[in-house]
């Protein structure tokens, strides 16, 4: 697809690191799956992907966790 961002070029299937923030807590992903700009970086991460790490991130904020670094693995 084409960047909503510079407009300027097609979007390219890739892994991006995304940082999830819930109440205290801090959670980055990473190797997350997304389409990537070659022009200007930003990261499309699949709505459906991204509502997952949310949940994820919900429950792990009730443990009292503050940081974690998790790898992503897919479903
Ligand atoms: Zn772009």
């Amino acid at each position: 697809m084409k960047c909503v961002v510079c407009k300027q070029a097609d979007t390219r299937p890739g892994t991006a690191t995304v940082t999830m923030e819930r109440g205290g807590l801090t959670v980055v992903y990473k190797g997350v799956p997304a389409q990537i700009c070659p022009n200007c970086g930003e990261e499309y991460v699949d709505s459906a992907v991204a509502d997952r790490l949310l949940k994820e991130a919900d429950e792990t904020a009730r443990n009292g966790t503050q940081v974690e670094v998790r790898q992503f693995v897919a479903a």
